[in-house]
């Protein structure tokens, strides 16, 4: 069992600003550690650098998302608005890790966090167990990054294994092209519902059905943004599951939008009850043909290695506050509920690692004297 300080589990956005404010506190990758260092490790699932940025869909454009705040201390490069953020991203986080040295350890999969057992030993009583696929940690703090690209959701309705024609959710979308001359029933009110809308009516029928009608503003203040988030951080507090703040927010009427609408792309019909054979039952009894349904029905938070530690509140959520588990101490979830975004993942990387150096405990892991003093906690990029 490999002890380490802090383990960073992802190395998307939010596990990356994590690792680079261990730096600048003083902490050191594994490979480069003496003894004496706070060290830290980031274990990334990928084959690649680029979090889910590598597996967005080719249309994703750098002009079409919904932008992007840069990685602590190192700008994104001017790139091109037609170019897919597929290409753009994963390159600038390979860059970003580079520069910085995180030395990020992959393709390695955890399994599983839980706490110490008897069998294992006295020297770990007060870490986290971290199993993978490539070894056993055990580390002083776990920083849980995982995102939710691996976890696409899909709700259930009635007949849905009936239908003949093709179920495809945003994860598996390649392109418009694959739908041409084609009805392609859309589910969703958020951001790739309507982008993937926009593009895929250019080649093919559409007709889009969601639960509740899209709130559109035509800009979206800071402090409406704040409210948002807030409302977000305090349903992740009380354990409820956590919401994209997107969706408490409302959507920008973005120029693509405009676009749509002229088009008369967007237009709105509630979801529908039923899935049949050939096509989908509305709630007036009327039916619509489908040879496609395509669900941008949004992801949860891939959150299944932590099942041991058995943190999950009976509405399905963990209990968390400015990214720490109220219930599990040692552990922090980040880039979720309010911090999923890249501006979010951000703050709650500096964040969590804020509230790690202020505990004296941090290198009890290596069981040696600190070799270098922390760093002031001023000044720190956000
Ligand atoms: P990710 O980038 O998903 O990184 C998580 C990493 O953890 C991955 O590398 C994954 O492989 C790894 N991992 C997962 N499980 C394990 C495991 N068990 N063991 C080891 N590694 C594991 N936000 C914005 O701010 N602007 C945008 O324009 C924007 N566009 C978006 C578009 C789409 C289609 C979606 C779905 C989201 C978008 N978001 C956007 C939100 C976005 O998800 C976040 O902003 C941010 O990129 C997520 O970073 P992350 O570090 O939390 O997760």
């Amino acid at each position: 069992m490999q002890p380490v300080d802090v383990l960073a589990i992802g190395a998307g956005q939010a596990g990356l600003s994590a690792a680079h404010h261990l730096q600048r506190r003083g902490f050191v990758p594994v490979p480069r550690a003496e003894a004496g260092d706070r060290t830290f490790v980031v274990l990334d699932a990928e084959r690649a650098p680029g979090g889910a940025w590598q597996h967005r869909w080719q249309s994703l454009k750098m002009g079409t998302i919904n932008g992007i705040y840069e990685l602590p201390g190192f700008e994104v490069p001017a790139a091109d608005p037609a170019a897919s953020s597929r290409d753009v991203l994963p390159a600038y986080f390979a860059a970003y890790e580079e520069r910085f040295g995180l030395a990020v350890q992959r393709p390695v999969r955890v399994h599983a966090v839980r706490r110490p057992e008897a069998g294992d030993g006295e020297a770990v009583r007060d870490s986290l167990i971290v199993e993978t696929d490539a070894g056993t940690w055990s580390a002083g703090h776990v920083i849980n990054a995982t995102g939710t690209w691996t976890r696409p959701f899909l709700p259930h309705y009635p007949g849905m294994e009936t239908f003949r024609g093709r179920h495809v959710h945003v994860k598996d979308y390649v392109s418009a092209e694959e739908f041409a001359g084609k009805r392609v029933v859309v589910v969703g009110a958020g951001i790739s519902a309507t982008q993937l809308l926009e593009e895929i009516s250019r080649v093919a029928d559409t007709f889009w059905v969601t639960r509740r009608e899209p709130v559109w503003l035509d800009d979206l203040p800071p402090d409406h943004l704040a409210a948002a988030v807030a409302r977000v951080e305090e349903r992740v507090r009380q354990g409820l599951p956590a919401q994209s703040v997107v969706r408490v927010t409302g959507m920008h009427r973005a120029p693509w939008v405009r676009r749509a609408e002229e088009r008369g792309v967007l237009v709105r019909h509630p979801m529908f009850t039923a899935i049949e054979e050939h096509g989908v039952r509305m709630p007036d009894g009327s039916f619509e043909r489908a040879d496609v349904i395509l669900w941008a029905t949004g992801f949860r938070a891939e959150l299944a290695h932590l099942a041991p530690l058995r943190l999950r509140t009976p509405q399905g959520g963990l209990r968390v506050r400015n990214g720490r588990s109220l219930d599990e101490p040692r552990l922090f979830v980040i880039g979720y509920g309010p911090s999923q975004s890249t501006v979010g993942a951000n703050r709650a990387g500096r964040d969590a690692v804020r509230a790690i150096v202020a505990e004296p405990a941090a290198s009890q892991t290596t069981g040696r004297p600190h070799r270098k003093p922390p760093l002031p906690t001023v000044g720190i990029a956000a």
